[in-house]
């Protein structure tokens, strides 16, 4: 039977924890003082949470690796065993494992299972490769420190992280995929282009946006704003704070708490920051009596919010306390749910498309285990958004029981010019929020009726989406978006009248337009304009002054053209009306 398995059909999940057992194996035996505790897979990888005084360094990755090859090739035959609880529990104490002990005691079974490679034995549900020939492609990448149950007041560990394909191919594609990742990664390029900082006087997970991204960001929102009136929405403003009141009412302080600021007091009231904008659009709604007739009614916000997250945790623009959410309600009747999602739907498409983003995996998550509401009511919004999704022509993937407790809801993931997939989307529907704030219209029967709610957002937050882009772009914004869409290189310091004249026509046809006036040779402000990422140099010397023409070269062509100044921005205002 063994004989006959194809390496590459191995699923890769087994393959890599199969791996994280193997480094396990070789640590111990070259750190005989290292604890274990656990070792999971991750996307793409693994790794091992070890206990040991001293953290790993890069030579002992390399020695650890070399262990682990000279043990795959051992071929040791990794064996399963059930056994009965004590008789683990009574291994592990031999065996001085006492985090081994600790997991034991939150297994509820009589019998457990145990992997054994050679000498070394883990606790372990499997399942596993049957024997350590099978890992021949793997890379041991970094540590980091980290925290027995992730809690910060319990033992510290060192994390080793990995990765494992099938074959060396496959490894040395992926090998190449995270250093391009590594060029792309927003923190790196958010600094060289001069786009956003983090200052530990303001405090962490707060953006600071530079000139450069919030231009970028305003040209994000304008369009934002743009397409929610022709599709039917209404914007709407609220603030950062309410009273905690609010908060009750909405059920946050019960559900949410360990995610809100604390609160400040303002004239003996307790306020708090908003983490949501919700109860906001709610408290409109209910300035007055609403009537069938005026449903749906779409309201939209580009609400910012804070969130309390864990500073370990934070991560560039990805991972924020801050953070303005392109946010949307819809309140709408049980007949027109279907509809209004379909066309949420198609919205969300369009918008995703315009930044370039054209393939995606969709999921539909039902209901929880812990849930509020009726059956019925779940199952009408379930089918509901089913059917947008089917009308939609979108294959999705079910996930049963992750919807969130007050109702089913669709999240959409983007797949960027690496084939990484980014959440962003998410369309959720609530009886919640209506129920709890008592909201209601008059219905045809002339009876008050309850609408249900559509959270929604196309882009998911801002600061994240941006942080996608500029991976996805590598920073080099499509022409409608770059910060500076044209740069002008004059040649010699005679040509700078003639600059300025250009600067101008740019400038009042809403260009935007910057020169470079150093006493520097061409070569060097062209390469400079490049790292730059700016999508069009002007190059202006003498022939182009007298003339009244433009040499004009892409950011990554080596060819330059030579136009009038006209027909050059006709081109131009083309690209950008078309977005390219
Ligand atoms: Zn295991
Ligand atoms: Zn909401």
């Amino acid at each position: 039977m063994k004989q006959d398995v194809n390496p590459n059909s191995i699923d890769l999940d087994t393959l890599r924890h199969s791996t994280a057992h193997l480094m396990a194996q070789a640590v111990q035996q070259l750190f005989p003082e290292t604890r274990l505790t656990i070792g999971p897979t991750i996307e793409d990888g693994f790794y091992y949470d070890f206990q040991r005084d001293t953290p790993f360094v890069p030579e002992d990755l390399e020695k650890i690796e070399n262990r682990m090859r000279e043990i795959a090739k051992q071929g040791l035959e990794i064996k399963r065993r059930e056994i009965s609880k004590e008789e683990a529990y009574r291994f592990f104490e031999k065996a001085e494992e006492p985090f081994k002990k600790e997991i034991l005691d939150g297994i509820d079974s009589d019998v457990v299972s145990t992997y054994s490679q050679g000498e070394f034995t883990d606790l372990c549900e499997g399942p596993h490769v049957p024997s350590t020939k099978f890992i021949k492609a793997f890379k041991l990448l970094h540590t980091s420190a980290s925290y027995w149950r992730g809690d910060e007041t319990k033992a510290g560990l060192q994390r080793i992280y990995g990765t494992c394909w099938h074959n060396p191919k496959e490894l040395k594609a992926y090998l190449l995929r995270l250093e391009e990742a590594k060029k792309r990664d927003h923190r790196k390029l958010g600094k060289e282009l001069d786009l956003y900082t983090v200052s530990e006087e303001v405090g962490p997970g707060l953006i600071l946006w530079h000139p450069k991204g919030a231009r970028v960001r305003y040209l994000i929102e304008e369009f934002w704003k743009k397409e929610h009136y022709r599709n039917g929405y209404d914007l709407v403003a609220t603030p950062h704070t309410a009273k905690i009141d609010l908060w009750n009412t909405s059920g946050h302080t019960d559900f949410y708490k360990d995610n809100m600021f604390a609160g400040m007091e303002v004239e003996g009231k307790e306020y708090i920051l908003k983490p949501m904008n919700c109860p906001f659009h709610i408290q409109i709604y209910k300035t007055s009596l609403r009537s069938y007739r005026d449903l749906p009614l779409r309201w939209a916000e580009l609400g910012t919010v804070y969130r309390y997250e864990r500073s370990g945790v934070l991560h560039g623009l990805l991972r924020v306390r801050g953070f303005t959410q392109d946010d949307a309600h819809l309140f709408c009747r049980p007949d027109q749910l279907e509809d209004e999602i379909v066309k949420v739907i198609g919205f969300v498409l369009f918008i995703l498309k315009s930044f370039g983003f054209d393939e995606y995996k969709v999921y539909l998550s039902t209901r929880p285990d812990k849930f509020v509401g009726s059956e019925e009511e779940w199952e009408q919004a379930t089918a509901a958004l089913k059917n947008g999704l089917e009308k939609s022509k979108l294959d999705y993937q079910v996930d049963p029981g992750e919807g969130v407790f007050y109702g089913p809801k669709i999240d959409i993931k983007i797949k960027d010019s690496l084939g990484r997939y980014w959440q962003v989307s998410t369309i959720q529907v609530d009886f919640n929020l209506p129920r709890r704030f008592a909201i209601s219209y008059i219905g045809e029967d002339s009876r008050p009726h309850r609408p249900i709610m559509i959270h929604r957002a196309l882009m998911g937050s801002i600061e994240r989406f941006f942080g996608c882009l500029i991976e996805h772009y590598a920073g080099a914004f499509p022409l409608w978006l770059a910060p500076v869409q044209v740069i002008l290189l004059p040649i010699t310091d005679r040509q700078h009248d003639y600059a300025e004249k250009v600067r101008q026509r740019l400038a009042a046809a809403d260009i935007r337009v910057e020169k470079d006036l150093r006493n520097e040779k061409i070569g060097f402000k062209i390469r400079e304009a490049q790292i730059a990422k700016i999508p069009y140099m002007l190059v202006l010397g003498e022939k182009e002054a007298e003339s009244a023409t433009v040499a004009a070269r892409k950011r990554r062509s080596k060819e330059t053209r030579t136009l009038g100044l006209d027909a050059f921005m006709d081109a131009l205002q083309d690209d950008i009306r078309n977005k390219v």
